[in-house]
Protein backbone atom coordinates (compact mmCIF):
# COMPACT_ATOMS: atom_id res chain seq x y z
CA UNK A 1 0.00 0.00 0.00
CA UNK A 2 1.54 3.62 -0.64
CA UNK A 3 0.96 6.08 1.91
CA UNK A 4 -0.50 9.00 1.26
CA UNK A 5 1.42 12.48 0.46
CA UNK A 6 1.94 14.75 3.64
CA UNK A 7 0.23 17.78 1.22
CA UNK A 8 -2.15 17.06 -0.90
CA UNK A 9 -2.50 19.87 -4.19
CA UNK A 10 -5.65 21.55 -4.53
CA UNK A 11 -6.65 22.09 -7.79
CA UNK A 12 -10.16 23.96 -7.16
CA UNK A 13 -8.97 27.08 -8.82
CA UNK A 14 -5.48 28.68 -9.96
CA UNK A 15 -3.99 29.08 -6.36
CA UNK A 16 -3.03 25.79 -6.49
CA UNK A 17 -2.86 25.53 -2.96
CA UNK A 18 -0.33 22.88 -1.19
CA UNK A 19 -2.81 21.57 2.12
CA UNK A 20 -1.16 19.65 4.88
CA UNK A 21 -2.84 16.92 6.63
CA UNK A 22 -5.58 18.68 8.97
CA UNK A 23 -5.17 22.17 7.24
CA UNK A 24 -7.16 24.23 4.86
CA UNK A 25 -6.58 26.09 1.82
CA UNK A 26 -6.16 29.88 1.72
CA UNK A 27 -10.25 30.08 0.93
CA UNK A 28 -11.08 28.29 4.07
CA UNK A 29 -13.11 26.19 1.53
CA UNK A 30 -10.77 23.12 0.98
CA UNK A 31 -8.97 21.20 3.52
CA UNK A 32 -7.04 18.14 3.48
CA UNK A 33 -8.57 15.17 5.60
CA UNK A 34 -6.25 12.37 6.18
CA UNK A 35 -5.30 13.03 2.42
CA UNK A 36 -8.33 13.61 1.04
CA UNK A 37 -9.75 16.98 -0.33
CA UNK A 38 -13.04 17.69 0.95
CA UNK A 39 -15.12 20.52 0.59
CA UNK A 40 -15.67 21.80 3.99
CA UNK A 41 -19.10 23.58 3.61
CA UNK A 42 -21.93 21.24 3.20
CA UNK A 43 -23.83 21.18 -0.51
CA UNK A 44 -26.93 22.99 0.30
CA UNK A 45 -30.34 21.04 -1.44
CA UNK A 46 -33.32 22.60 -1.36
CA UNK A 47 -36.87 21.34 -0.76
CA UNK A 48 -40.53 21.59 -1.94
CA UNK A 49 -43.19 19.92 -0.87
CA UNK A 50 -44.84 18.05 -4.26
CA UNK A 51 -48.08 20.70 -3.83
CA UNK A 52 -46.01 23.77 -4.42
CA UNK A 53 -44.64 22.73 -7.80
CA UNK A 54 -46.15 23.82 -11.34
CA UNK A 55 -46.95 20.69 -13.32
CA UNK A 56 -45.04 20.90 -16.25
CA UNK A 57 -47.39 19.37 -18.66
CA UNK A 58 -49.84 21.85 -20.33
CA UNK A 59 -51.92 18.95 -21.79
CA UNK A 60 -52.94 17.06 -18.48
CA UNK A 61 -53.82 20.40 -16.56
CA UNK A 62 -51.79 19.13 -13.72
CA UNK A 63 -54.98 16.20 -12.89
CA UNK A 64 -52.32 13.60 -12.86
CA UNK A 65 -50.28 15.52 -9.88
CA UNK A 66 -50.44 12.85 -7.67
CA UNK A 67 -48.01 14.62 -4.88
CA UNK A 68 -46.61 11.08 -4.52
CA UNK A 69 -43.36 11.90 -5.31
CA UNK A 70 -39.77 10.62 -4.06
CA UNK A 71 -37.16 12.66 -1.98
CA UNK A 72 -34.82 12.70 -4.52
CA UNK A 73 -37.91 14.33 -6.99
CA UNK A 74 -38.92 16.93 -4.59
CA UNK A 75 -35.15 18.40 -4.13
CA UNK A 76 -33.56 20.67 -5.99
CA UNK A 77 -29.54 20.31 -5.96
CA UNK A 78 -27.80 23.76 -5.57
CA UNK A 79 -24.48 24.83 -6.13
CA UNK A 80 -23.88 26.42 -2.61
CA UNK A 81 -21.24 24.06 -1.06
CA UNK A 82 -20.79 21.84 -4.52
CA UNK A 83 -17.31 23.03 -5.15
CA UNK A 84 -15.53 23.57 -8.14
CA UNK A 85 -13.61 22.37 -11.15
CA UNK A 86 -10.48 23.96 -12.68
CA UNK A 87 -9.87 24.90 -15.30
CA UNK A 88 -13.14 24.41 -16.51
CA UNK A 89 -12.84 22.15 -19.60
CA UNK A 90 -13.84 19.61 -16.63
CA UNK A 91 -16.65 18.96 -16.16
CA UNK A 92 -18.91 20.86 -12.97
CA UNK A 93 -18.59 19.31 -9.95
CA UNK A 94 -22.51 17.75 -9.96
CA UNK A 95 -24.57 17.27 -13.23
CA UNK A 96 -27.96 15.89 -12.02
CA UNK A 97 -31.16 14.56 -13.23
CA UNK A 98 -34.34 14.14 -12.39
CA UNK A 99 -37.50 13.70 -13.59
CA UNK A 100 -40.23 16.12 -13.34
CA UNK A 101 -43.87 15.38 -14.30
CA UNK A 102 -42.68 13.27 -17.12
CA UNK A 103 -39.91 15.36 -18.57
CA UNK A 104 -36.16 14.66 -18.06
CA UNK A 105 -34.34 17.82 -16.27
CA UNK A 106 -30.84 18.04 -16.03
CA UNK A 107 -29.01 20.63 -13.65
CA UNK A 108 -25.75 21.73 -13.63
CA UNK A 109 -23.85 22.89 -10.58
CA UNK A 110 -21.38 24.26 -9.65
CA UNK A 111 -19.36 27.24 -7.59
CA UNK A 112 -18.15 29.95 -9.96
CA UNK A 113 -15.12 31.73 -9.43
CA UNK A 114 -16.05 35.27 -10.80
CA UNK A 115 -13.28 37.89 -11.48
CA UNK A 116 -15.82 39.77 -12.94
CA UNK A 117 -18.39 40.54 -10.47
CA UNK A 118 -19.54 43.06 -7.88
CA UNK A 119 -22.67 44.25 -6.21
CA UNK A 120 -24.85 47.06 -6.73
CA UNK A 121 -26.10 48.49 -3.46
CA UNK A 122 -29.33 50.43 -3.60
CA UNK A 123 -29.98 52.67 0.04
CA UNK A 124 -33.25 53.86 0.81
CA UNK A 125 -32.51 57.18 1.79
CA UNK A 126 -32.81 60.85 1.24
CA UNK A 127 -29.30 61.77 2.98
CA UNK A 128 -26.23 63.19 1.16
CA UNK A 129 -24.28 60.06 1.19
CA UNK A 130 -21.93 61.97 -1.67
CA UNK A 131 -21.53 63.05 -4.94
CA UNK A 132 -22.00 61.04 -8.25
CA UNK A 133 -19.04 59.44 -9.40
CA UNK A 134 -16.90 59.75 -5.46
CA UNK A 135 -15.52 56.93 -4.32
CA UNK A 136 -16.40 54.93 -1.66
CA UNK A 137 -13.25 53.66 0.38
CA UNK A 138 -12.80 51.00 2.41
CA UNK A 139 -9.85 50.73 5.26
CA UNK A 140 -8.55 53.86 2.85
CA UNK A 141 -8.88 51.89 -0.76
CA UNK A 142 -11.23 52.44 -2.98
CA UNK A 143 -13.91 49.57 -3.72
CA UNK A 144 -16.45 51.47 -6.07
CA UNK A 145 -17.97 54.63 -6.26
CA UNK A 146 -21.65 56.24 -6.11
CA UNK A 147 -24.00 56.14 -8.50
CA UNK A 148 -26.86 58.10 -9.54
CA UNK A 149 -29.99 58.66 -7.63
CA UNK A 150 -33.00 56.65 -7.60
CA UNK A 151 -36.28 57.59 -6.17
CA UNK A 152 -35.98 58.10 -2.78
CA UNK A 153 -32.66 55.88 -2.66
CA UNK A 154 -28.97 56.16 -3.87
CA UNK A 155 -26.95 53.84 -5.60
CA UNK A 156 -23.61 52.62 -5.10
CA UNK A 157 -21.70 50.36 -7.70
CA UNK A 158 -19.10 48.15 -5.70
CA UNK A 159 -16.28 45.83 -6.87
CA UNK A 160 -15.98 45.08 -10.31
CA UNK A 161 -12.98 43.70 -12.47
CA UNK A 162 -11.12 46.94 -12.12
CA UNK A 163 -11.10 47.07 -8.55
CA UNK A 164 -10.51 43.20 -8.02
CA UNK A 165 -7.74 43.26 -10.19
CA UNK A 166 -6.80 47.06 -11.77
CA UNK A 167 -5.75 48.27 -8.73
CA UNK A 168 -3.03 47.93 -5.88
CA UNK A 169 -2.81 44.18 -4.47
CA UNK A 170 -4.34 45.59 -1.66
CA UNK A 171 -7.26 47.71 -3.61
CA UNK A 172 -8.29 43.79 -4.73
CA UNK A 173 -7.78 42.00 -1.76
CA UNK A 174 -10.18 45.14 0.26
CA UNK A 175 -12.66 44.79 -2.72
CA UNK A 176 -13.16 40.87 -2.86
CA UNK A 177 -13.45 40.90 1.31
CA UNK A 178 -16.03 44.04 1.59
CA UNK A 179 -17.62 42.22 -1.53
CA UNK A 180 -18.19 38.32 0.20
CA UNK A 181 -19.29 40.49 3.34
CA UNK A 182 -21.84 42.56 1.84
CA UNK A 183 -23.04 39.20 -0.25
CA UNK A 184 -23.01 37.01 2.52
CA UNK A 185 -25.19 39.85 4.25
CA UNK A 186 -23.05 40.77 7.14
CA UNK A 187 -22.16 44.94 7.41
CA UNK A 188 -19.56 46.66 5.88
CA UNK A 189 -18.21 50.12 6.51
CA UNK A 190 -17.26 52.82 3.88
CA UNK A 191 -16.17 56.63 3.85
CA UNK A 192 -17.30 58.72 1.11
CA UNK A 193 -15.71 61.87 1.55
CA UNK A 194 -16.31 63.15 4.97
CA UNK A 195 -19.74 60.77 4.95
CA UNK A 196 -19.68 57.36 7.05
CA UNK A 197 -21.89 54.81 5.94
CA UNK A 198 -22.56 51.12 7.04
CA UNK A 199 -24.65 48.83 4.44
CA UNK A 200 -25.85 45.25 5.18
CA UNK A 201 -28.19 43.56 3.52
CA UNK A 202 -31.63 43.59 4.30
CA UNK A 203 -30.92 46.12 7.23
CA UNK A 204 -31.53 50.00 7.87
CA UNK A 205 -28.27 52.08 6.64
CA UNK A 206 -26.41 53.75 9.27
CA UNK A 207 -25.07 57.29 7.91
CA UNK A 208 -22.76 58.96 10.11
CA UNK A 209 -23.30 56.72 12.90
CA UNK A 210 -27.02 57.34 12.88
CA UNK A 211 -29.68 54.76 11.57
CA UNK A 212 -31.97 55.47 8.47
CA UNK A 213 -35.87 54.73 9.23
CA UNK A 214 -37.58 55.93 6.87
CA UNK A 215 -37.50 56.41 2.78
CA UNK A 216 -39.32 59.19 1.88
CA UNK A 217 -42.98 59.36 0.72
CA UNK A 218 -41.77 61.05 -2.67
CA UNK A 219 -40.35 64.06 -3.71
CA UNK A 220 -41.27 67.63 -2.58
CA UNK A 221 -43.64 67.98 -5.66
CA UNK A 222 -45.20 64.31 -4.75
CA UNK A 223 -45.69 65.51 -1.64
CA UNK A 224 -47.89 68.51 -2.40
CA UNK A 225 -49.78 66.31 -4.61
CA UNK A 226 -50.30 63.83 -2.27
CA UNK A 227 -51.50 65.85 0.56
CA UNK A 228 -52.52 69.22 -0.56
CA UNK A 229 -56.32 68.61 0.32
CA UNK A 230 -55.38 67.19 3.47
CA UNK A 231 -53.91 70.66 3.95
CA UNK A 232 -55.76 73.36 2.57
CA UNK A 233 -58.34 73.95 5.05
CA UNK A 234 -55.60 74.61 8.14
CA UNK A 235 -53.02 76.06 6.79
CA UNK A 236 -52.31 79.10 4.07
CA UNK A 237 -48.63 77.43 2.61
CA UNK A 238 -46.69 74.64 2.58
CA UNK A 239 -43.26 73.85 2.13
CA UNK A 240 -42.08 70.28 1.19
CA UNK A 241 -38.49 70.74 1.76
CA UNK A 242 -36.52 68.11 -0.69
CA UNK A 243 -33.04 68.26 -1.90
CA UNK A 244 -34.37 67.34 -5.65
CA UNK A 245 -37.65 69.13 -5.81
CA UNK A 246 -38.99 71.27 -3.30
CA UNK A 247 -42.62 71.78 -3.60
CA UNK A 248 -44.80 74.93 -2.62
CA UNK A 249 -48.40 74.55 -2.10
CA UNK A 250 -49.96 77.85 -3.11
CA UNK A 251 -47.58 77.99 -6.73
CA UNK A 252 -47.95 74.22 -7.29
CA UNK A 253 -50.99 73.03 -10.09
CA UNK A 254 -52.36 70.85 -6.98
CA UNK A 255 -52.95 74.28 -4.67
CA UNK A 256 -53.98 76.37 -8.22
CA UNK A 257 -56.97 73.63 -8.46
CA UNK A 258 -57.62 73.67 -5.11
CA UNK A 259 -57.78 77.75 -4.92
CA UNK A 260 -55.08 78.52 -2.80
CA UNK A 261 -54.58 81.69 -3.15
CA UNK A 262 -51.04 82.82 -4.01
CA UNK A 263 -48.86 84.13 -0.42
CA UNK A 264 -46.05 85.89 -1.77
CA UNK A 265 -43.40 83.56 -0.63
CA UNK A 266 -40.07 83.63 -1.94
CA UNK A 267 -37.76 80.28 -2.09
CA UNK A 268 -34.18 80.86 -2.33
CA UNK A 269 -33.43 77.87 -5.51
CA UNK A 270 -33.90 77.24 -9.05
CA UNK A 271 -37.62 77.49 -10.03
CA UNK A 272 -38.66 75.04 -12.41
CA UNK A 273 -42.60 74.64 -13.14
CA UNK A 274 -44.64 76.10 -10.95
CA UNK A 275 -43.98 74.66 -7.53
CA UNK A 276 -41.02 73.22 -8.17
CA UNK A 277 -37.93 73.87 -6.64
CA UNK A 278 -34.55 72.81 -7.39
CA UNK A 279 -31.01 73.07 -5.31
CA UNK A 280 -32.72 74.84 -2.84
CA UNK A 281 -29.51 74.12 -0.39
CA UNK A 282 -26.81 71.95 -0.55
CA UNK A 283 -27.24 67.80 0.01
CA UNK A 284 -26.68 66.79 3.52
CA UNK A 285 -28.12 64.86 5.95
CA UNK A 286 -30.63 67.45 7.24
CA UNK A 287 -34.05 67.66 6.25
CA UNK A 288 -35.32 66.18 2.86
CA UNK A 289 -31.79 65.44 2.19
CA UNK A 290 -30.24 68.83 2.06
CA UNK A 291 -27.64 69.85 4.66
CA UNK A 292 -30.14 72.43 6.34
CA UNK A 293 -31.12 71.89 10.12
CA UNK A 294 -33.28 75.70 9.71
CA UNK A 295 -35.89 75.50 7.09
CA UNK A 296 -35.93 79.38 7.50
CA UNK A 297 -32.81 79.52 5.78
CA UNK A 298 -33.99 78.52 1.83
CA UNK A 299 -36.90 81.05 2.29
CA UNK A 300 -36.34 84.75 1.12
CA UNK A 301 -38.57 87.56 2.51
CA UNK A 302 -41.95 87.65 1.96
CA UNK A 303 -43.59 89.76 -0.81
CA UNK A 304 -45.23 92.69 1.56
CA UNK A 305 -48.05 93.16 -1.66
CA UNK A 306 -49.49 89.52 -1.44
CA UNK A 307 -48.33 88.44 2.01
CA UNK A 308 -49.98 89.37 5.07
CA UNK A 309 -49.91 89.08 9.11
CA UNK A 310 -51.05 85.90 10.52
CA UNK A 311 -50.28 84.25 7.63
CA UNK A 312 -49.95 80.43 8.28
CA UNK A 313 -47.34 78.54 6.92
CA UNK A 314 -46.48 74.48 7.34
CA UNK A 315 -42.74 73.25 6.10
CA UNK A 316 -42.52 69.93 6.22
CA UNK A 317 -39.84 66.95 5.23
CA UNK A 318 -40.13 64.30 2.86
CA UNK A 319 -40.51 61.81 5.36
CA UNK A 320 -42.28 63.68 7.64
CA UNK A 321 -39.40 63.32 10.42
CA UNK A 322 -38.76 66.92 10.55
CA UNK A 323 -41.74 69.58 10.20
CA UNK A 324 -42.35 73.37 11.96
CA UNK A 325 -45.23 75.83 12.06
CA UNK A 326 -44.97 79.48 11.77
CA UNK A 327 -46.95 82.23 11.24
CA UNK A 328 -46.04 85.72 9.92
CA UNK A 329 -45.71 88.74 12.55
CA UNK A 330 -46.54 92.51 11.51
CA UNK A 331 -43.28 92.23 9.96
CA UNK A 332 -43.92 89.91 7.69
CA UNK A 333 -41.45 87.50 9.43
CA UNK A 334 -42.10 83.70 10.22
CA UNK A 335 -42.57 83.39 14.28
CA UNK A 336 -42.58 79.31 15.33
CA UNK A 337 -45.42 79.14 16.54
CA UNK A 338 -47.83 75.58 18.03
CA UNK A 339 -48.39 73.58 15.25
CA UNK A 340 -52.16 72.67 14.75
CA UNK A 341 -53.70 69.12 15.73
CA UNK A 342 -54.72 68.50 11.72
CA UNK A 343 -51.23 69.50 10.51
CA UNK A 344 -49.23 67.36 13.09
CA UNK A 345 -51.62 64.89 11.96
CA UNK A 346 -50.59 65.44 8.40
CA UNK A 347 -47.01 65.37 9.33
CA UNK A 348 -47.57 61.86 11.12
CA UNK A 349 -49.65 60.66 7.95
CA UNK A 350 -46.55 61.39 5.70
CA UNK A 351 -44.32 59.34 7.86
CA UNK A 352 -46.78 57.14 7.95
CA UNK A 353 -46.83 56.04 4.16
CA UNK A 354 -43.07 56.02 4.48
CA UNK A 355 -41.45 52.56 3.88
CA UNK A 356 -39.02 51.53 6.27
CA UNK A 357 -35.53 52.50 5.21
CA UNK A 358 -32.99 49.06 3.65
CA UNK A 359 -30.41 48.67 1.94
CA UNK A 360 -30.49 45.94 -0.75
CA UNK A 361 -27.84 44.15 -2.54
CA UNK A 362 -27.99 42.41 -5.81
CA UNK A 363 -24.92 40.51 -6.56
CA UNK A 364 -23.77 41.03 -10.63
CA UNK A 365 -21.39 38.48 -12.30
CA UNK A 366 -20.93 37.16 -15.66
CA UNK A 367 -20.51 33.16 -16.31
CA UNK A 368 -17.68 33.61 -18.64
CA UNK A 369 -16.40 31.61 -21.20
CA UNK A 370 -14.41 29.22 -18.95
CA UNK A 371 -17.86 28.64 -16.44
CA UNK A 372 -19.91 27.99 -19.42
CA UNK A 373 -17.14 24.93 -20.10
CA UNK A 374 -17.98 23.13 -17.86
CA UNK A 375 -21.34 22.61 -18.61
CA UNK A 376 -20.62 22.44 -22.22
CA UNK A 377 -17.80 21.70 -24.64
CA UNK A 378 -19.40 24.15 -27.02
CA UNK A 379 -19.98 27.23 -24.54
CA UNK A 380 -21.65 29.41 -26.84
CA UNK A 381 -24.40 26.94 -27.55
CA UNK A 382 -25.10 27.18 -23.45
CA UNK A 383 -25.27 31.26 -23.98
CA UNK A 384 -27.74 30.87 -27.07
CA UNK A 385 -29.95 28.28 -24.83
CA UNK A 386 -30.55 30.45 -21.95
CA UNK A 387 -31.58 33.38 -24.47
CA UNK A 388 -33.67 30.87 -25.91
CA UNK A 389 -35.15 30.52 -22.66
CA UNK A 390 -34.43 26.32 -22.85
CA UNK A 391 -31.88 27.00 -19.87
CA UNK A 392 -33.05 28.51 -16.38
CA UNK A 393 -30.17 29.92 -14.67
CA UNK A 394 -30.12 30.52 -10.86
CA UNK A 395 -27.81 31.18 -7.83
CA UNK A 396 -27.99 28.64 -4.62
CA UNK A 397 -32.25 28.16 -6.07
CA UNK A 398 -32.91 32.35 -6.23
CA UNK A 399 -33.96 33.42 -9.84
CA UNK A 400 -30.87 35.08 -11.54
CA UNK A 401 -31.89 37.78 -13.75
CA UNK A 402 -30.44 37.76 -17.47
CA UNK A 403 -28.95 41.13 -18.90
CA UNK A 404 -29.57 41.63 -22.51
CA UNK A 405 -26.92 41.34 -25.08
CA UNK A 406 -23.95 39.11 -25.24
CA UNK A 407 -22.83 36.44 -22.70
CA UNK A 408 -24.46 35.26 -19.62
CA UNK A 409 -24.21 38.42 -17.26
CA UNK A 410 -26.49 37.36 -13.94
CA UNK A 411 -27.82 39.93 -11.24
CA UNK A 412 -29.49 38.55 -8.11
CA UNK A 413 -30.64 39.46 -4.60
CA UNK A 414 -28.93 38.43 -1.84
CA UNK A 415 -31.36 38.16 0.11
CA UNK A 416 -33.23 35.50 -1.81
CA UNK A 417 -29.86 33.39 -2.19
CA UNK A 418 -29.25 30.93 0.89
CA UNK A 419 -27.02 32.23 3.77
CA UNK A 420 -23.34 31.71 3.58
CA UNK A 421 -23.90 30.97 -0.32
CA UNK A 422 -20.54 33.28 -1.15
CA UNK A 423 -16.78 32.45 -0.42
CA UNK A 424 -13.97 33.66 -2.00
CA UNK A 425 -10.17 32.62 -3.77
CA UNK A 426 -7.31 34.92 -3.06
CA UNK A 427 -6.69 35.51 -7.17
CA UNK A 428 -8.90 37.78 -5.80
CA UNK A 429 -12.13 36.46 -6.96
CA UNK A 430 -15.44 36.07 -5.87
CA UNK A 431 -17.07 32.24 -5.29
CA UNK A 432 -20.64 31.69 -6.01
CA UNK A 433 -23.20 29.36 -6.45
CA UNK A 434 -24.77 29.03 -10.04
CA UNK A 435 -26.99 26.44 -11.66
CA UNK A 436 -28.34 25.77 -15.02
CA UNK A 437 -31.52 23.70 -15.36
CA UNK A 438 -32.55 22.42 -18.72
CA UNK A 439 -34.29 19.31 -20.42
CA UNK A 440 -31.81 16.64 -20.75
CA UNK A 441 -32.58 16.25 -24.50
CA UNK A 442 -32.00 20.50 -24.81
CA UNK A 443 -28.55 19.45 -22.66
CA UNK A 444 -27.40 16.57 -25.47
CA UNK A 445 -28.03 18.83 -28.38
CA UNK A 446 -25.82 21.73 -26.79
CA UNK A 447 -22.81 19.49 -26.12
CA UNK A 448 -23.56 19.05 -22.66
CA UNK A 449 -21.06 16.64 -20.46
CA UNK A 450 -23.69 13.20 -20.77
CA UNK A 451 -21.35 10.78 -19.50
CA UNK A 452 -21.20 12.64 -15.91
CA UNK A 453 -24.93 12.90 -15.47
CA UNK A 454 -26.01 11.46 -12.20
CA UNK A 455 -29.24 10.73 -10.86
CA UNK A 456 -30.28 13.39 -7.85
CA UNK A 457 -30.47 10.56 -5.75
CA UNK A 458 -26.97 9.17 -5.77
CA UNK A 459 -26.19 13.07 -5.08
CA UNK A 460 -28.36 13.27 -1.87
CA UNK A 461 -26.54 12.05 1.13
CA UNK A 462 -27.42 12.66 5.30
CA UNK A 463 -24.67 15.57 5.80
CA UNK A 464 -26.48 17.74 3.15
CA UNK A 465 -27.89 21.02 4.53
CA UNK A 466 -30.97 20.85 3.74
CA UNK A 467 -33.72 24.03 3.13
CA UNK A 468 -37.18 24.51 2.15
CA UNK A 469 -37.14 26.41 -1.55
CA UNK A 470 -37.99 30.10 -0.47
CA UNK A 471 -41.60 30.60 -1.42
CA UNK A 472 -40.59 33.87 -2.69
CA UNK A 473 -38.89 32.61 -5.41
CA UNK A 474 -39.71 30.89 -8.62
CA UNK A 475 -38.90 27.32 -8.62
CA UNK A 476 -36.27 26.33 -11.26
CA UNK A 477 -38.48 23.53 -12.45
CA UNK A 478 -41.30 25.62 -12.74
CA UNK A 479 -42.82 24.65 -16.43
CA UNK A 480 -43.16 28.70 -17.02
CA UNK A 481 -39.47 29.22 -17.44
CA UNK A 482 -39.06 27.04 -20.36
CA UNK A 483 -40.47 28.01 -24.06
CA UNK A 484 -41.14 24.13 -24.61
CA UNK A 485 -44.04 24.60 -22.37
CA UNK A 486 -45.96 26.06 -25.11
CA UNK A 487 -45.72 22.54 -27.31
CA UNK A 488 -49.09 21.39 -27.63
S1 LIG B 1 -7.59 28.88 -2.71
FE1 LIG B 1 -9.09 27.33 -2.10
S2 LIG B 1 -9.91 26.56 -4.05
FE2 LIG B 1 -8.03 27.65 -4.53
S3 LIG B 1 -6.48 26.06 -4.56
FE3 LIG B 1 -6.47 26.95 -2.48
S4 LIG B 1 -7.88 25.64 -1.32
FE4 LIG B 1 -8.23 25.19 -3.47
Amino acid sequence: MTAKPEKIRCDACPVMCYIADGKIGACDRYANHGGDLVRLDPLTVLETSPDKLVPFMKDTGGSDWDGDLLQSEKSFITAVGAGTTYPDYKPAPFIVSQEVEGVDMVTIVTEGIFSYCGVKVKIDTDRHIGHEREAVLVDGEPIGHVMTSEYGSKMLSLGGVDHLTGGSKKEGRVTCDALLRLCNRDPVEMQIGDISLVVQAGQPPVINGVPEKLMRVGCGSATIGMFAKQWVDHVDEVVVVDDHITGVLSEHQAGKLLDVPPTGIKILGRRSTPGRYFRVAEPGTGWGGTDIDDPLTILGPFNAKIAWQGLRLLMVSTTGEQYAYFVLDADLKPQPAEIPPALKLSAERIAENCEPSLCSVLFMAGAGGSLRAGVTENPVRLTKSVKDSLTYVSCGGAEAYIWPGGGITVMVDVMEMPTGSFGYVPTPALVAPIEFTLRKSDYAALGGHMEEIRSTADVLAADNRTLSHNQSQPHPHDHRHYRWKDRS
